[in-house]
């Protein structure tokens, strides 16, 4: 039986983390109504210029930084013209015969050992529009928001012959792209997309098989998934005689199938040209220098120094730092006073969770590092319990109150005033003459019913740990 070698390449888009669009002032922000971020030049308006966002360029040169790519000294921008009404202005700004990057590579780690993927070209270009087509409407609608939001693609050589070397490729590059903050990397937003182009051919065989590619993947695990079935349908059909035929396909991640989208038959003939209305892009190796030192931490980097820093577990750091900004925020917890575990515990548990729960990033999280430090120090000056402070971090996350104003309005400070903690308890051991016998007997188990007594007493506000002394020194 022959056995078949798969091939795979990818290219993928990342959006750039930059404020506004490539070639104008728009906003670049997600979820706005449709057709609020629009102007003359990126609905495609006759007579007027683009100028190209320098940011851009910063961004994309981070990755060549990281993956060993080179930057060209120029570069320009061609126009891809095709007709598609996600298109307004009939042509694609992208790079073309001068991409600003050429070559690079990542290397991945897989059961079988280290492998290079080879880079091929890094470019600059703009988005398309978005086209809705929604349930129960004959029309389809178009979003102009995403027209000029700017992406880099990287392009790799078909190097991948397995599945397993594509995950592990797509996490290092995502977080290489997320830690040099070049791109968000928010996948539910379409802040990566990829597209997998993949062949086959016999064990042995130098010549690459005829490819077909699957478009516009926007999780990484369809990408697996598509690539995993695409592997197989090609070398059933090999199998069966048949032959693999260049065309461009879907995949439906619901049924785990892939359709044609075109053949190579009527492939797209783009017509590229020099895009008259922007000056090539010149790069000194005095910009590359500035760029390499504001190059941020790497997550390896990062790693190593929380956990030499703060001397927390590693557990706690994987998780920490699995996200540059929630990595920052705890420092800054930190920084503001708190404890490292402390404050590691805090940001993992209720941080995490609620960020999770209520889907907000935490850039918009209303309880400020300072905040939670304040929190967790009133804690540890006994004014509040443990238990307590949770319920004050649920007020502070919905309402963006400072843990002081909570527990005062709320009613929530901890009683640790000894002689009133002293009364309660006499209370309760007068209440229960037979108990308090019972543990003179012998029986000092029975602290705990004191105990909760007293914290049923002061309806949970009493300091348990100052209970529990005074009871043991009441009943000796
Ligand atoms: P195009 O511009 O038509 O998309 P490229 O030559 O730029 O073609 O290649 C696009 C992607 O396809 C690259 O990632 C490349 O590695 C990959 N690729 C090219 N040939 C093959 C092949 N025979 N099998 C698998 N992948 C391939
Ligand atoms: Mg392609
Ligand atoms: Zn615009």
């Amino acid at each position: 039986m022959i056995r078949y070698v798969p091939a795979i390449g990818l290219e993928i888009h990342s959006q750039l983390a930059t404020n506004s669009k490539i070639f104008c002032g728009c906003s670049t922000v997600f979820g706005s109504d449709p057709n609020t971020h629009a102007c003359a030049v990126c609905l495609g308006m006759p007579g007027v210029l683009p100028v190209l966002n320098r940011q851009v360029i910063e961004l994309a040169i981070r990755m060549a930084l990281l993956t060993g790519g080179e930057v060209q000294r120029k570069s320009s921008f061609a126009r891809k013209n095709y007709f598609y009404p996600d298109l307004p202005k009939g042509y694609q700004i992208s790079m073309f015969e001068l991409p600003l990057i050429r070559g690079g590579h990542i290397d991945v780690v897989t059961g079988k050992g280290k492998k290079s993927i080879r880079l091929n070209r890094i470019h600059l270009e703009e988005d398309a529009g978005k086209l809705v087509h929604a349930e129960g409407y004959p029309d389809s609608f178009f979003d102009v928001n995403r027209c000029g939001i700017p992406l880099i693609e990287i392009v790799t050589e078909p190097d991948f012959e397995s599945v397993e070397e594509v995950t592990r490729f797509l996490a290092i590059l995502k977080e290489m792209l997320v830690f040099s903050r070049a791109s968000r990397g928010n996948m539910e937003q379409g802040n990566i997309r990829v597209d997998a182009n993949i062949s086959i051919r016999p064990e042995g065989q130098k010549e690459l098989g005829t490819r077909t590619e699957i478009k516009n993947m926007n999780s990484f695990v369809n990408v697996a998934a598509a690539i995993e079935h695409e592997i197989e349908r090609q070398i059933s059909m090999v199998e069966h005689g048949g032959r693999v035929v260049q065309e461009t396909l879907l995949y439906d991640p619901l049924r785990g199938t892939v359709s044609s989208m075109r053949s190579k038959e009527d492939a797209h003939d783009y017509r590229y040209f020099p895009e008259p209305d922007l000056v090539p892009v010149v790069v000194d190796d005095g910009w590359i220098a500035r760029i390499r030192a504001e190059l941020p931490e790497q997550r390896d980097e990062m790693r190593a120094r929380v956990q030499r820093e703060y001397g927390i577990p590693a557990y706690d750091t994987d998780i920490l730092t699995a996200v540059p900004e929630i990595a920052a925020y705890y420092e800054e917890v930190i920084h503001a006073g708190a404890d490292p575990k402390k404050a590691s515990n805090w940001v993992m548990g209720e941080v995490l969770r609620v960020l999770n729960e209520t889907q907000t990033d935490i850039a918009e999280f209303k309880v400020k590092p300072q905040m939670l430090a304040a929190l967790i120090s009133l804690i540890g000056e006994g004014a509040v319990s443990g238990l307590m402070a949770k319920t004050i971090f649920d007020e502070m996350a919905a309402t963006g109150k400072n843990p002081d104003d909570v527990m005062e309005e709320k009613g929530l400070r901890q009683i640790s005033d000894k002689d009133e903690l002293r009364q309660a308890a006499r209370k309760v051991i007068d209440t229960h003459p037979g108990e308090a016998a019972r543990y003179r007997a012998g029986k000092t188990q029975l602290i705990g019913f004191f105990v909760g007594e007293v914290m049923k007493a002061t309806r949970g506000k009493a300091n348990p740990k100052e209970v529990n002394s005074i009871i043991t020194e009441m009943l000796s």
